[in-house]
């Protein structure tokens, strides 16, 4: 049993990890800003004494006494890391100078949530993570691409430096329950868009590719790069190898739902990545991780979901 923080524990993925962990017997120290995040995502672990939930934002200094931290603090969705852009990158940087200095302090390891965006828009498909990418780094996607791209930086000068035990993974888009109804990513919106019979907004030709991942496979990915021995720091690729144009992803989930939404296109927005789909070999090798849940089944879970909220929405407006 460790003491463990997860900065960004209100969100999406990082309130399934609290589950996760205190499922596998941890105390669990949540600590968020609720940003994006909210404490409707972790409600029902307030009452169990080994989870502690503390508002705080990760750019100011943070002196707590923990064993191990998950640094998963930072909105996901471009539409709300674009709204406060500075904040985003100060998020980012800042947040992992104040984890990295905690952990250095405490000599606790301390896992970063990075992503797929440090590739960029790539034009080597699949990505393995020796590719360096190729990102804009003055475009609208800047602060959350360049400022991941410094945290890695950030967690491998700290490595070099001061020999602090880190572990490095890069996330490719994730869904599942608890993603924001809102929050603008392809996912939630075409499930939201579908239930609600309005139209499904496909940016661009519908032609570029995503490959989505469900939480709880990300989540294992997690735990198992957390457990690896001390010399392996990644950085790893996490993420569901299926790959597929967002022409069928609406096809899906008008299927799944059983809508008859149709589909309106929409101007793609800038630097928008044309494809990404993750090659997992070292995380296959190392961490003996694969994905479990085919997109078909993930997505059944994620629109059960939202149609219990946007259920219980209606009667709480009606
Ligand atoms: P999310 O927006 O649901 O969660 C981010 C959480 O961080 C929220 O609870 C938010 O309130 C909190 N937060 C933001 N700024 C903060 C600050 N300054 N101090 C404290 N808390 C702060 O997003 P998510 O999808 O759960 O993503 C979690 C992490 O995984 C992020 O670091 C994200 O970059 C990374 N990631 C996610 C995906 C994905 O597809 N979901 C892909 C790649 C990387
Ligand atoms: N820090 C923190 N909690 C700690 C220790 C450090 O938030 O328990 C922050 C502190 O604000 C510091 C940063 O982490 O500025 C980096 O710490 P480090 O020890 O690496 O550098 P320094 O203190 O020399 O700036
Ligand atoms: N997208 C779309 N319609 C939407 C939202 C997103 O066609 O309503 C597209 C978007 O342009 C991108 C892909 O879906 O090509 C994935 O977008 P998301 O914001 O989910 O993640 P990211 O671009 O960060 O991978």
């Amino acid at each position: 049993m460790q003491r463990i923080m997860i900065t960004g524990g209100a969100g999406f993925v990082g309130s399934h990890l609290c589950d996760r962990l205190l499922i596998d017997g941890h105390d669990v120290l949540c600590v968020d800003n609720f940003y994006t995040g909210s404490k409707a995502n972790v409600s029902h672990l307030l009452n169990n004494p080994r989870f502690e939930l503390m508002r705080h934002d990760v750019t100011f200094p943070l002196y707590v006494e923990v064993d191990q931290i998950y640094n998963m603090a930072c909105p996901a969705s471009p539409v709300h890391y674009q709204r406060d852009p500075v904040q985003t990158t100060k998020t980012s940087v800042h947040g992992a100078i104040n984890m990295l200095g905690l952990a250095k302090r405490l000599k606790a390891r301390i896992f970063q949530a990075s992503t797929s965006e440090v590739y960029g828009d790539p034009e080597i498909h699949p990505q393995p993570e020796k590719y360096w990418g190729r990102v804009n780094p003055i475009g609208p996607r800047s602060c959350y691409d360049e400022g991941k791209r410094c945290a890695e930086t950030l967690f491998f000068d700290y490595y070099r430096q001061h020999n602090l035990d880190i572990k490095v993974a890069r996330i490719f888009n994730t869904y599942g329950p608890r993603m924001h109804p809102n929050d603008g990513r392809v996912v939630s919106n075409f499930i939201v868009q579908a239930l609600r019979g309005e139209d499904i907004t496909i940016y661009g030709s519908g032609q570029q590719t995503r490959s989505f991942c469900y939480v709880d496979d990300m989540v294992d990915g997690f735990v198992r790069m957390m457990a690896t021995e001390r010399d392996f720091t990644g950085p790893v690729n996490l993420g569901n190898p299926g790959e597929f144009t967002m022409l069928e992803l609406a096809e899906k989930v008008l299927r799944l739902v059983g809508s008859k939404s149709k589909l309106v296109f929409m101007p793609l927005p800038v630097d928008d990545p044309k494809q990404r789909q993750p090659d997992i070999a070292l995380a296959k090798a190392k961490l003996d991780w694969t994905p479990k849940v085919n997109l078909e089944d993930g997505l059944k879970e994620t629109v059960g979901y939202f149609q219990k909220l946007l259920t219980e929405n209606c009667k709480v407006h009606t």
